[in-house]
């Protein structure tokens, strides 16, 4: 058996952990993915890749984000201190450009000029239409056609960088349709192009990679709070959408053994089938879009439908790590329904001045739950994973009917 202490090491070459993972793609793909597995361990161990990486993240960026005591909110819920890790003052305002940067500087190691990306929320297209107008490369972005509509802005956004966002109309209309595009035009224009994958999914070196490029939060975060409270925090927190800010956030800390880790997924209208995107609460064993996971698929194996009010947390496989964490016992997983998270939303933005993302505040919402039930002297980190101006007014319709 694996134990928690060896997992900071995986995957294994072949991209598994434990018994997660791997590449499960067609031919054409695999040597690209081959060629990106080499390219990307180049630049690891490439002190001058990585210190441009740094001065961009520093500079154009705007890291390191702050380690912030949210002192009313801890007051208010009366029991542990909680701490927001603000991944939501970073350019574009999520964690995601962390990684888009990471990926968008191995285009250009690998002499790609076309990027393409899928996104769901619209964050991670507006993170990779960034970074690719700040490289000069061309950029196609995929979107689900019912995630265009409700983050329109996001949609604007992205082609006043310069992308191109071709609307999906397949399926569901959402994050898994999109990927499936992204995934058809990359094994058709593999040799020009390469896709900035958005979360810690699809097949390896992908989830790897991607949390390799956002484990900077979780370094920033553990030396902050040494600095601060000269002790580890008690519990750290992350919102669990394919996983990425998640795994960023906990994977420096997976060896303190004393730091407890809850990741939470979307609830939805609560766990019914079709009404949730919570793959550990009734999901199985499976693969989609190119890796072995947790995901929510029916007796035929047919992917379910899912539903959260936030576009970034509405896919229906998690990353495969957090299976394997998940499986290992080392990180707890909870959900959020939509309720919870848009009280949690509410709640954070009147008591610190801070609108979170709705992804967000499902942490947000579980940490309103577990901080009244701690002591004081405990601490708590939460990652604020990104803001919320995106979703004003998808909030409003619950929180300000009379605004519509
Ligand atoms: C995309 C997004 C998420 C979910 O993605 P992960 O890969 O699970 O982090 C969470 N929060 C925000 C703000 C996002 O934009």
């Amino acid at each position: 058996m694996t134990t928690a202490t060896t997992s900071a090491a995986l995957p294994d070459e072949n991209g598994h952990f434990g018994s997660f993972g791997g590449a499960f793609v067609p031919e054409t793909l695999v040597k690209a993915l081959g060629e990106l597995t080499a390219e990307y361990k180049a630049a690891k161990a490439d002190p001058e890749f990585q210190a441009e990486l740094n001065r961009l993240l520093s500079e154009f960026c705007g890291r390191e984000t702050p380690l912030y005591p949210a002192e009313r909110w801890s007051e208010k819920l009366g029991g542990a201190k909680i701490y927001l890790k603000r991944e939501d003052l970073l350019h574009t305002g999520a964690h995601k450009i962390n990684n888009a940067l990471g990926q968008v500087m191995l285009a250009k190691r690998l002499g790609k000029k076309r990027i393409i990306a899928e996104t769901g929320a619209g964050q991670h297209g507006v993170a990779t239409a960034t970074v690719a107008a700040r490289f000069g490369l061309e950029c196609v972005v995929y979107m689900g056609a019912i995630d265009m509509e409700r983050q329109h802005l996001n949609v604007v956004r992205m082609r006043l960088l310069g992308a191109e966002v071709r609307g999906v109309e397949a399926g569901q209309k959402t994050l898994k349709e999109a990927v499936n595009e992204a995934l058809r035009d990359w094994v058709t224009n593999v040799r020009s192009t390469h896709y900035i994958l958005g979360s810690a999914l699809g097949p390896h070196p992908y989830p790897m990679m991607v949390r390799d490029f956002h484990r900077v939060i979780g370094v920033e975060a553990r030396k902050q709070i040494l600095i601060k409270e000269e002790r580890l925090p008690d519990m750290l927190v992350a919102c669990v959408g394919g996983g990425s800010n998640a795994i960023g956030l906990f994977h420096p800390f997976l060896e303190d053994e004393d730091v407890k880790m809850v990741g939470v997924e979307a609830g939805g209208h609560g766990i019914r089938h079709g009404e949730h995107a919570a793959r550990f609460q009734g999901g199985k064993l499976g693969v989609l879009q190119g890796t072995k996971t947790w995901l929510l698929a029916d007796d035929d194996g047919q992917i379910e439908l899912t539903h959260s009010v936030s576009a970034g947390l509405d896919y229906a496989a998690v990353g495969p790590e957090h299976a394997f964490l998940q499986d290992s016992g080392r990180v707890e997983y909870d959900y959020a329904t939509d309720d919870e998270a848009l009280a949690a939303f509410k709640a954070l933005s009147e008591t610190e001045g801070i609108i979170p993302a709705l992804e967000t505040s499902h942490a947000l919402a579980y940490v309103n739950k577990v901080a009244p039930t701690m002591s004081k002297d405990q601490i708590i980190i939460v990652n604020l994973s990104g803001r919320g101006d995106k979703d004003v007014e998808q909030a409003a319709k619950y929180l300000l009917p009379e605004e519509g």
